[in-house]
């Protein structure tokens, strides 16, 4: 059976879909530049979610959105917007920032092996249902409207910041931010009006009067309902969504339709944290999967590292730890290829492998036990090679990993002439050429493994 740990209950519960397919809504990225290494630990942990739904036999249909307008740089609707900002850094229309990024993004997310959901959906393409929803809350009695825009009242919902376990008369009593025309610290945006006189690049005619965008919140709501109905099974996003994105996006819906709980499961991934401090989208701690490639890591070896931990652990990165990663994905193919080249007999039977396996995926999404559970399979000698290879490429459904390719990788033309000419030089007996040409086959990221019938050669 599958159990989660979910954040409404800060228990791990039993998972049972509410209907029979399994509604999951996952928060996108901004695109206003390419997402960090942090960020895409969140997607990571959001894949191996769906793929564990999907290996116990579910049926998934997973949205996820695109916020391309109106995400201010704070979490107190102020600064500036992120697109523009971005915008102006680059010289481009906003349009063009969040089409370039959104590709970027899923780029990077292929390259991982993240499966694509079953929706993708912009803020720009949903307006319409974001005014929407404001108006129904508006005829619930859950807004006020102030100069500069149209604020959700807090205080007007028993069980404001359940999720989050927000202490509301604590956060009155000791509101030390500048309100402005808010009556409620918690109090957020749902609309905003553009400044007059200010050009802004995005914004929308609206039953209020006035030009504007949607606040950062209410696309989620809006656009998860659309696709997954007024009530659903999971939610996702980092920690740090908890205590205000989320938040506000409960109250939205169930302000909107009264229904609780709106969502029956709220899953949050832990940071990814650099030397102690928070990856940030600017700065030296803004770590790329490109920085990570410019230095030769595969992919591939950056969602094998995050494997290595549980998602509700932090998990710290360093270009050592990094490192380990890649020698433990290395033994894992190295393992694999050995078992493919050198066929041995034994037993079929894996179903305690298999059972371990499921065990360790079912108990909240333990990865690093998944792995143990592989390990064990790929050493079990009194099992048949064949069949320590088919049950690694079984579990590869959730590691996602491309194990069944492990090997098939092309070697180009130019390291399979300096392996003959090695080869050459061994038969002659000169070990001195044969070494030099194994050390610049090393540098050019390929192994060889000298066997009796001839040799290996592998990508590293
Ligand atoms: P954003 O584009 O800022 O909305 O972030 C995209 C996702 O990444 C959200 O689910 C965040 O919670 C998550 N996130 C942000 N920073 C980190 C981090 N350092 N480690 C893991 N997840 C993060
Ligand atoms: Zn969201």
């Amino acid at each position: 059976m599958l159990t989660l740990y979910n954040t409404l209950t800060r228990t791990k519960e039993p998972f049972t879909p509410l209907k029979d397919v399994v509604s999951l809504y996952t928060c996108g990225p901004t695109v206003y530049n390419y997402a960090h290494i942090g960020n895409l630990r969140t997607y990571i942990f959001e894949d191996i979610l769906k793929r564990v739904l999907l290996y116990n036999k579910c049926k998934v249909n997973h949205v996820m959105n695109i916020t391309d307008v109106g995400h201010l740089t704070s979490d107190a609707d102020e600064g500036e917007d992120k697109m523009e900002k971005g915008a102006a850094r680059e010289g481009k229309t906003v349009w063009e920032i969040a089409e370039y990024y959104t590709k970027a993004f899923q780029d990077d997310i292929h390259k991982l092996h993240i499966l694509d959901p079953d929706t993708w959906c912009k803020a720009t393409d949903h307006i319409q249902e974001q005014i929407e929803q404001i108006q129904t809350l508006e005829k619930n009695g859950f807004t006020y409207t102030t100069s500069d825009g149209v604020y959700f009242d807090t205080s007007k919902l028993d069980d404001y910041g359940e999720i989050a376990l927000l202490d509301k008369e604590n956060l009155k009593a000791g509101a030390r931010v500048d309100m402005g025309e808010k009556k409620n610290p918690t109090d957020f945006a749902l609309w905003k009006f553009s400044k007059e006189g200010e050009n802004r690049a995005m914004e929308w005619e609206s039953p209020w009067n006035k030009s504007g965008y949607p606040g950062w919140h209410i696309e989620c709501s809006a656009m998860s309902m659309k696709y997954l109905g007024e009530q659903f099974d999971i939610h996702c996003g980092g920690i740090d969504h908890i205590s205000v994105h989320h938040t506000n996006e409960i109250a939205q819906a169930e302000g909107a339709t009264g229904k609780k709980p709106w969502v029956q499961f709220w899953l949050h991934g832990e940071f990814l944290v650099l030397d102690k401090a928070k990856m940030a989208k600017s700065g030296e701690n803004f770590l790329t999967l490109q920085t990570l490639v410019d230095k030769e890591y595969d992919p591939l070896v950056y969602r094998y590292f995050c494997l290595t931990a549980h998602y509700k652990q932090q998990l710290q990165f360093s270009w050592e730890a990094l490192e380990t990663a890649r020698n433990g994905f290395e033994s894992i193919k190295t393992k694999l290829l050995d078992l493919k080249e050198n066929s041995v007999e034994g037993s079929d039977d894996v179903t305690k492998h298999e059972a371990a396996f499921l065990e360790a995926v079912n108990d909240d999404l333990n990865m690093p036990q998944a792995l143990a559970a592989l390990w064990a399979v790929l050493r079990d000698d009194s099992l048949s090679s064949e069949a320590r290879v088919a049950t690694a490429e079984q579990f590869d459904a959730v590691f996602g990993l491309g194990i069944a390719d492990f090997g098939s990788e092309e070697i180009p033309e130019e390291i399979t002439k300096l392996a003959e000419e090695r080869e050459t030089a061994r038969k002659e007996k000169d070990w001195a050429k044969s070494d030099e040409l194994r050390d610049t086959i090393a540098e050019k990221g390929y192994s060889i493994e000298d066997k009796k019938e001839g040799y290996i050669l592998r990508k590293k």
